[in-house]
């Protein structure tokens, strides 16, 4: 495994080896992504080795142009009302953190979708990552770099870790600025559905297409619709308890335990607390809040939180808690996607 830079000419050296069907980690505004040529067989099967991911998970294919959407989905097969959903949604959320299923190109390998009839397209925003694309093939297939169920990285130094030599190339861009992956909306059927909150939020795809369901399909199924509906999925290795805020403030100080603030303000009420209750709360390197300074509105605050809450489960994997208690964050903005990530994480 070689680290590149994010400047043009090392990006020219990844895009080469996707064209080989080597793998490359490379960086996006929600995660890092594991990428290989999304129509080669065998760099698909290379990516679900190295993240020892289930053939019936399938990937992500990610686009750096809109003339590229047709390379990997058939929207014109689609009735009308969902074609003019599909067209606003590109020209007003894409690039961005947002993931359209949609029905399948033939020359989509089966392997990459799982053997499903639809695939799932992203046109990510960030340069690097669309360098790449454009330089390789013009379709990458990339899940998020880790081992399958493991915490997301947002950081080159987390594939590394992670992943080490089961990668051809890491491109460092540094830190991934969202922080969780992106929504996933199923717009094969009316109305649309989101299998898995992400970096858009709902509030923003309704102001473009009205409503949308979330949550599962109603039907019962024998395999899940969307895999990121897994119910344990994200986990770190402690097993983690997720509270309400009333209920985090007034949790007693447990040493060897890690506690995962949303905001100072709760924080700050545990600690008075608990400053009460056992004087030596020490152990600060096992507090940690998702977002600082004095609550301006949750929207913002959901967009900090968001772009920590992995980096900092990941320091705290590496301290390894005997558990972790984790504050829920609000609903609004990034809050679902956030929320959805630690239900799972408390899944494990
Ligand atoms: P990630 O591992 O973050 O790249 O997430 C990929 C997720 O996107 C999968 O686990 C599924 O939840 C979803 N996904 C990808 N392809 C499809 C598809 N064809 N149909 C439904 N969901 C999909
Ligand atoms: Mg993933």
């Amino acid at each position: 495994m070689r680290t590149l830079t994010s400047g043009d000419e090392d990006i020219r050296i990844a895009a080469e080896a996707i064209k080989a069907g080597r793998l490359v980690a490379f960086p996006t505004e929600t995660v890092y992504g594991l990428g290989g040529d999304a129509f080669n067989v065998s760099a698909l099967a290379r990516i679900f080795e190295a993240k020892r991911r289930p053939r019936f998970d399938p990937l992500i294919v990610h686009i750096a142009d809109l003339s590229a959407l047709d390379m990997a989905a058939d929207v014109g097969s689609l009735p009308p009302s969902l074609r003019a959903k599909v067209g606003a949604l590109c020209r007003n959320l894409w690039p961005g953190p947002l993931t359209l299923v949609l029905p399948k190109q033939p020359s989509v390998p089966d392997l990459a979708t799982s053997g499903l009839p639809a695939v799932a397209v992203r046109f990510p925003s960030h340069p690097a990552a669309q360098k790449l694309i454009r330089y390789a093939t013009g379709a990458i297939a990339a899940p998020s770099a880790n081992p399958f169920g493991y915490l997301s990285p947002t950081k080159a130094s987390h594939v590394q870790e992670q992943l080490g030599e089961r990668v051809d190339f890491i491109i460092d861009g540094g830190r991934a600025g969202i922080g969780v992956e992106s929504t996933v909306l199923d717009l094969t059927e009316e109305p649309p559905r989101i299998l898995r909150p992400g970096g858009a939020p709902c509030e923003a795809i309704e102001a473009i297409i009205g409503h949308v369901e979330t949550g599962s399909p109603p039907a019962p199924q024998t395999a899940p619709h969307s895999p990121g509906q897994l119910a344990s999925h994200y986990a770190p290795k402690a097993r983690l308890f997720l509270h309400d805020a009333n209920v985090m403030a007034s949790l007693p100080f447990c040493p060897g335990e890690a506690y995962l603030f949303f905001d100072e303000k709760t924080c700050g009420a545990w600690r008075a607390r608990n400053a009460r209750n056992a004087p030596h709360v020490g152990g600060d390197e096992r507090i940690f809040t998702l977002t600082h300074g004095a609550d301006e509105g949750t929207a913002d605050k959901t967009l900090e939180a968001a772009a920590n809450l992995f980096d900092i489960l990941h320091i705290i994997d590496n301290i390894s808690p005997s558990a972790i208690h984790a504050q829920k964050s609000p609903d609004s903005g990034l809050g679902a996607a956030i929320n959805d990530r630690l239900t799972r994480a408390a899944r494990n």
